[in-house]
């Protein structure tokens, strides 16, 4: 299906990514009324609705049309599993065979301090948002790549290495899939750029996929319930802070406090620096009191000694962060081990002695692989051949 509207540049965009905008020059091109642009968006973002068969106040000649073009899901559910604690990871296969994953994490399963502070100050101005006093906030946790270029040591997906970037319609068809496995009651309410890849390293994607999951007349979250995790990558950082005004959620993967020891897990420290990593989260314009989160995976022996947290206070030292500390989760990949229960709770004890605010994260969903570093691996990252 061809854009009439080019807003990604050289590549086509794929229908289910179109804004209301380019529905409506689609819309124009073939002589519709301009509201259809309106219905089709709705039934893609609001409703969920990835079949043109149940686009029911559409007329059959357009129906036709658009099932010709090419409308249809980017991606297909092939299994979801449920962790004990409520997590549900969803396995999905993309048009091209390759498949991802997203994952469903319940609130209560989340410690407080992987939220924002001004979490209720958030509901209170967003009324469709907030809903009754009876629903329960669900984070839904998305991928944006097959596979990662980055090549984190200790990550499964940096291990795996890059077999491509997704485009903004299977990044926002990760929402509209999951949405359909909320149990009675519960509402995304969060979304975490947080399971395979790196979501600036396609950035326009990345930020297509924002303005869609944003968009009023569709899921209509607010920007500031999105948070964008990732490496460091300093341009793209400073074009999420410009595109969305600083109400973007920032969660950086630092992992070390000086740059010998994060160039040592973190390959890319090589070329964006750590003081220029810094430098950049300065003056990201965020609003005030919120905070970037600072991921920081624990490993042993090679970043979890005191010195390490004293010498990250340092670092940190006048910029808004909360430090999120994540032991590591072993993978086969690699011989880098978990820390100490000890170390954790030292490191932790440390920072908060440097008033650095602070908390560890709970692991979520481990027993469906769906723990930080755990996604796709066995069949996701391998493109199914049909007679599968
Ligand atoms: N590329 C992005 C987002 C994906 S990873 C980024 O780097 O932020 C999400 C988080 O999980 C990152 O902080 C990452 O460093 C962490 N992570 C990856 N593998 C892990 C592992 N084996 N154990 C613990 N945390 C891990």
């Amino acid at each position: 299906m061809t854009s009439p509207a080019r807003r990604s540049g050289s590549r086509e965009r794929h229908a289910v990514a179109w804004l209301p905008e380019e529905w409506r020059d689609c819309m124009a091109q073939w002589g519709e009324p301009t509201f259809r642009a309106q219905q089709i968006f709705q039934w893609i973002h609001k409703h969920g609705v990835l079949d043109v068969e149940q686009m029911t106040n559409l007329s059959r000649p357009l129906r036709a049309r658009l099932r010709e073009h090419g409308l249809q899901s980017p991606l297909c559910e092939e299994s979801v599993r449920r962790s004990s604690d409520g997590t549900r990871k969803l396995l999905l296969r993309l048009s091209d065979g390759l498949a991802i994953e997203c994952v469903l994490i319940p609130r209560a399963n989340l410690e407080d301090s992987d939220l924002d502070d001004d979490e209720d100050e958030l509901d209170a101005d967003q009324p469709g948002l907030a809903g009754g006093p009876s629903e329960r906030p669900v984070t839904l946790c998305i991928s944006t790549q097959v596979g990662c270029a980055m090549g984190c040591v200790f990550c499964a997906s940096g291990q795996a290495g890059l077999k491509r970037g997704l485009g903004a319609q299977e990044v926002v068809s990760q929402f509209i899939l999951a949405r359909r496995h909320l149990d009675e009651g519960e509402r995304i309410k969060n979304i975490v750029f947080m399971g395979m890849g790196e979501p600036l390293h396609h950035y326009a994607e990345t930020a297509q996929s924002i303005r869609l999951l944003t968009h009023p007349l569709g899921i209509g979250l607010s920007p500031r319930r999105i948070t964008v995790s990732t490496v460091g990558l300093i341009s793209g950082i400073q074009k999420l802070g410009e595109d969305f005004a600083g109400k973007i959620g920032l969660a950086i993967s630092l992992h070390a406090p000086d740059g010998p020891t994060r160039s040592r897990i973190v390959p890319m420290n090589d070329s964006q620096p750590l003081a220029e990593l810094i430098e950049a989260l300065r003056r990201y314009p965020l609003p005030k009191r919120r905070r970037i989160t600072i991921e920081y995976t624990l490993i042993d022996g090679v970043n979890d000694q005191v010195a390490h947290a004293r010498q990250l206070a340092q670092t940190l030292r006048g910029l808004p962060v909360k430090v999120n500390l994540i032991p590591m989760n072993p993978i086969a990949a690699s011989a880098l081990r978990a820390p100490q229960a000890g170390a954790v709770e030292a490191f932790r004890r440390e920072l908060a002695l440097l008033r650095v605010s602070c908390s560890v994260r709970q692991t979520r969903g481990d027993d469906v692989d769906a723990a930080c570093g755990q996604l796709a691996l066995g069949s996701a990252l391998r493109v199914q051949s049909s007679s599968e």
